[in-house]
């Protein structure tokens, strides 16, 4: 295409050329001189000799002249006027293979900036594939679609199906505007749509468009959003979750966003599976399969890490050790299955009764639980621990139609005042425990 042009743009240049190559003055003096010669010097000298000159020779010799004269400049003019269409044909020509080449060199970019940005992806998603975390491989595919697609403007949200209610939950998030708060964390109308076809959405214009009320679109967003592309991540069938990108202004997003969003979420699929299971082993590792309160070990670790944090900031922590009385009674009552459930509530009650307190709960043994309360004194463990202990006394369970209770006793300790480090506390708060099973159980006992 190139070499045509040039080709074309030489030969305009010639023809140029050629016209040019004879200046106007010069032209104008050599048909003056033509002139002067046929129809002055040449009459005068052939007057010289031939005398007298026939007038009708003389005639003639004009006549013959004068239309020779008027052929040269016709064919001359026929000249300059081919000349003239042949270069405005050119210059035609010329325009319309610049207007080519541009075209060409916007799509020669956009294909290097599409292989720019699927040479990145491969790269990325082998980082992702590498990574076993769930937090970092989200954060890592929320970063590649909004850097890679959006150049960093709008929004991109990652959105993860929380396993137990089945909604979406927001995972993560890039912004443009750090200070942007995402109200709606269950998604909004169009995640839903992506949650309900299971397949990628574009909206171009929000307000055309004819999928989406646009009452019920004023209605639930407090951030205007105009254009937005949603793929969902799918394993098997199975959705995982969503990636979305969204802007305030019309048309931002075009079909070939989306396919690029499609193939991150299509190979990122695979990795948040990855990241899933492998946070669901961590968590089995660390939580008791019952009640899903910490294990024993977990729990020993972070009692060590909250004794030195207590050290370091001068502070107090206290320990409760609790044990069901006549637990083994309860289980030859009402059945092993009855004394699981009761394990599983005395759990769920434990958590909710002090979540005020940031507490660290974990089944310490078969029907023993012991909670770290940071930051707390022994007087306000002991008022704590009285306060379970009258809730789980008062709490009723039914089983069968029929109403049964149980209760238990609770062992205090506190650090540093009673041990100088994690493992001695346990001690500590057990020989609490046993003096309070001793002195007739249902009670609270402290070192
Ligand atoms: P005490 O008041 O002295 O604590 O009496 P107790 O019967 O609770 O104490 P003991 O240690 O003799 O018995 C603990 C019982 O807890 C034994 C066992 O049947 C029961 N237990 C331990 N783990 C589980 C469990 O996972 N599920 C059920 N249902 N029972 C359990
Ligand atoms: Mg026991
Ligand atoms: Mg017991």
């Amino acid at each position: 295409m190139i070499r045509i042009q040039k080709r074309l743009s030489y030969n305009l240049d010639q023809i140029l050329a050629r016209q040019e190559r004879i200046p106007l003055q010069q032209r104008i003096i050599c048909y003056l001189a033509a002139i002067l010669i046929f129809y002055i010097v040449i009459p005068i000298v052939l007057s010289l000799y031939i005398r007298p000159i026939p007038v009708f020779s003389l005639l003639f010799f004009y006549l013959i002249n004068f239309s020779a004269a008027i052929m040269l400049i016709n064919s001359s003019f026929q000249r300059r006027c081919r000349i003239e269409i042949n270069k405005q044909d050119l210059h035609e020509n010329i325009n319309l293979l610049t207007e080519e080449m541009a075209k060409q060199r916007k799509q020669q970019q956009i294909l290097m900036s599409k292989s720019s940005r699927y040479n990145s992806l491969k790269d990325i998603i082998e980082q992702i594939n590498q990574n076993l975390s769930l937090e970092k491989i989200a954060e890592q595919l929320c970063y590649l679609a909004f850097k890679l697609i959006s150049g960093n403007k709008g929004l991109c949200v990652l959105y993860l199906v929380d396993e137990r209610s089945q909604r979406l939950k927001v995972f993560t998030a890039k912004k443009e505007d750090e200070a942007l708060v995402i109200k709606a964390k269950e998604g909004d109308i169009f995640d839903f749509w992506v949650l309900r076809h299971n397949s990628p959405l574009i909206v171009e214009d929000a307000r055309k468009d004819f999928r989406f009320d646009p009452e019920k679109l004023k209605g639930q967003s407090v951030r205007p959003v105009l254009s937005l592309i949603s793929a969902p991540f799918l394993s098997e069938n199975r959705l995982l979750g969503i990636l979305r990108l969204d802007s305030q202004h019309p048309n931002f997003y075009s079909q070939d966003d989306l396919r690029f969003l499609a193939t991150i979420c299509e190979l990122g699929a695979v990795a948040i599976e990855n990241g899933e299971l492998f946070q669901k082993t961590q968590d089995l590792a660390i939580h008791d399969g019952l009640t899903r309160l910490y294990v024993r070990g977990y729990f020993m670790e972070r009692l060590k890490e909250e004794c030195s944090r207590a050290l370091r900031d001068s502070a107090n922590l206290s320990l409760l050790m609790l044990d069901i009385d006549f637990f083994k009674d309860y289980n030859d009552r009402f059945g092993h299955t009855a004394g699981d459930l009761v394990l599983i509530r005395l759990a769920r009650a434990l958590e909710e009764q002090l979540k005020k307190f940031n507490p660290i709960v974990s089944r310490f043994g078969g029907e023993e639980f012991c909670v770290i309360l940071p930051r707390c004194q022994k007087n306000a463990a002991l008022e704590i621990a009285e306060d379970i202990r009258l809730k789980i006394e008062k709490n009723k369970i039914m089983l069968r139609r029929h109403e049964t209770q149980v209760t238990v006793s609770i062992g205090v300790a506190s650090f540093p005042e009673n041990a100088a480090e994690g493992n001695e506390l346990i001690l500590q708060a057990d020989k609490a425990l046993y003096a309070a099973k001793q002195s007739g159980r249902n009670r609270v006992n402290s070192v």
